[in-house]
């Protein structure tokens, strides 16, 4: 019997998993480790709260987790539980996804600012991340600013933006749909440091923002190249461009606005003890297509700032480190002998949930081939980690105590919703009466 452990339940740990048991058949147990005794990453945790259509891949997930081959381990935190070397005393094959939950650092005076906000911190807060369930956003300026050019700007700027209302059947937790409705906010501005043909924003998302009830985007055309510049363009981000060159037409007749701000480089964050405005650096594209300052600044008021400019793997003890990419260093997916990553921690913070999932079957085709034929694995898995981690006083859960969470979040949703969240660790331990 071969070993696997999983480490982290987010989309590429759970695709890894169902290739180990596409490759091994019944020849495999493959645990999915977690830090929390709730799975799926960044479906739960990221993936904005009233995209709801997109958290149901976790459908497909609870498929492989049910499997005979398959078990999930959670409430174990790989590097303070139990350490990268001990899991690969106990498993065959070591398969890091822990993704890339830190924010990324703009590197300007005044980012430590009280009002300045990682990504991670702002949309761990409306999706229930118990790390952030205090964080108490800063909503009663009103002006906000959210820092980067890519749909997760787009995920902030329209949680701010929108009304109670348009909340309806999504998940956004309890605490950060009462602070939003009286959020004093009514211009959020997106700065970008390059143009409108460099977004990484997609056409679902920006089309979104010309039916919100209160607010209107705003695009200067001064920051648009002739359209027939457009042409060229890959045509999903041309469709992106057609939509944001149609911002030009609306009216401003909403409450709010969501002003695109282009060729706009942050170089500093100013104000009395707390956040109050950006000062921006305007830029010009230099002939790699990067980002040249142009020396004229300007400010743009905001006393809560978002920052979305990507995030980063923390390393862990013995696990080798790309420095420059914020990942782990690996070649194809393969850190070390055994050891291996797959997903944001393999590939960085890029791409969509499907991208994740060739890394895991690549794994798997890795592993297959270093295997020496008719050698069988005589590690213990599951049953020494679980004995390990029962001498350090750590108690896991079971995919059945997820389930019974799942059921009472269910149970506690207001009206409308699919679930009320429990934002917090010990309310978690307390569903399945730990
Ligand atoms: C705000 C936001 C919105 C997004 N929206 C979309 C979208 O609309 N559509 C789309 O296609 N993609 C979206 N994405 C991208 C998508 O979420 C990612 O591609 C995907 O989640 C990456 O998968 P992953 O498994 O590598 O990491 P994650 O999903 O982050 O999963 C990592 C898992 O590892 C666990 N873990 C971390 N550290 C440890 C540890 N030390 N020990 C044990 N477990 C650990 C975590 O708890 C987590 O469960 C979004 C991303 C963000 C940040």
């Amino acid at each position: 019997m071969r070993h696997f452990a999983v480490v982290g339940s987010g989309p590429a740990g759970f695709y890894t998993a169902e290739a180990l048991e596409k490759a091994y058949g019944e020849k495999a147990r493959i645990d999915i480790l977690d830090r929390y005794p709730v799975p799926y990453g960044l479906i739960r945790f990221g993936v904005a709260p009233d995209h709801q259509s997109l958290k149901a891949v976790s459908k497909r997930y609870d498929k492989v987790a049910e499997s005979a081959g398959v078990d999930f381990i959670g409430n174990v935190c790989v590097g303070l539980d139990v350490s990268v070397a001990e899991l690969l005393e106990h498993y065959d094959a070591v398969i890091l996804a822990i993704g890339a939950p830190n924010d990324r650092k703009l590197g300007i005076p005044g980012e430590d600012l009280p009002g300045v906000i990682g990504s991670a911190q702002f949309v761990g807060w409306y999706n229930g991340h118990p790390d952030f369930a205090d964080l108490d956003p800063p909503l009663d300026g009103t002006h906000a600013a959210v820092i980067g050019a890519g749909n997760v700007a787009l995920d902030c700027a329209r949680i701010l933006s929108k009304t109670r209302h348009e909340f309806e059947g999504s998940d956004i937790v309890g605490h950060a749909l009462e602070a939003l409705e009286k959020s004093a906010i009514r211009t959020v501005t997106i700065l970008g440091r390059r143009g409108p043909h460099q977004i990484a924003m997609t056409p679902k998302e920006l089309g979104e923002l010309g039916h919100l009830e209160e607010s209107v985007p705003v695009v200067d055309m001064a920051d648009f190249p002739p359209v027939e510049a457009d042409a060229p363009l890959e045509p999903g981000l041309r469709k992106s461009v057609t939509l944001l060159r149609g911002f030009a037409d609306f009216e401003p007749n909403k409450a709010k606005t969501m002003v695109f701000d282009f060729f706009a480089r942050p170089v500093a964050i100013e104000g009395d003890g707390k956040a109050e405005r950006i000062i921006v650096e305007k830029t010009e594209l230099d002939e790699k297509g990067a980002a040249r300052g142009t020396g004229e600044t300007y400010e743009v008021p905001a006393t809560l700032v978002v920052t979305a400019i990507g995030y980063s793997t923390p390393p862990m003890e013995g696990v080798a480190y790309d420095e420059r990419g914020t990942k782990f260093l690996n070649e194809n997916g393969r850190i070390a002998d055994r050891l291996y990553a797959v997903g944001w921690a393999r590939r960085g913070p890029t791409g969509t949930i499907g991208t994740n999932r060739p890394d895991g079957y690549e794994v798997a085709d890795q592993h297959v081939a270093t295997i020496p034929a008719g050698s069988a694995g005589d590690r213990p898995g599951a049953e020494g980690l679980k004995r390990l981690l029962a001498e350090r006083g750590v108690m896991p859960t079971d995919y059945d105590d997820w389930r019974k969470i799942e059921q009472t979040e269910v149970a506690n949703a207001r009206a409308g919703s699919p679930r009320e969240k429990f934002v917090r660790h010990a309310e978690w331990l307390q569903a399945i009466g730990r």
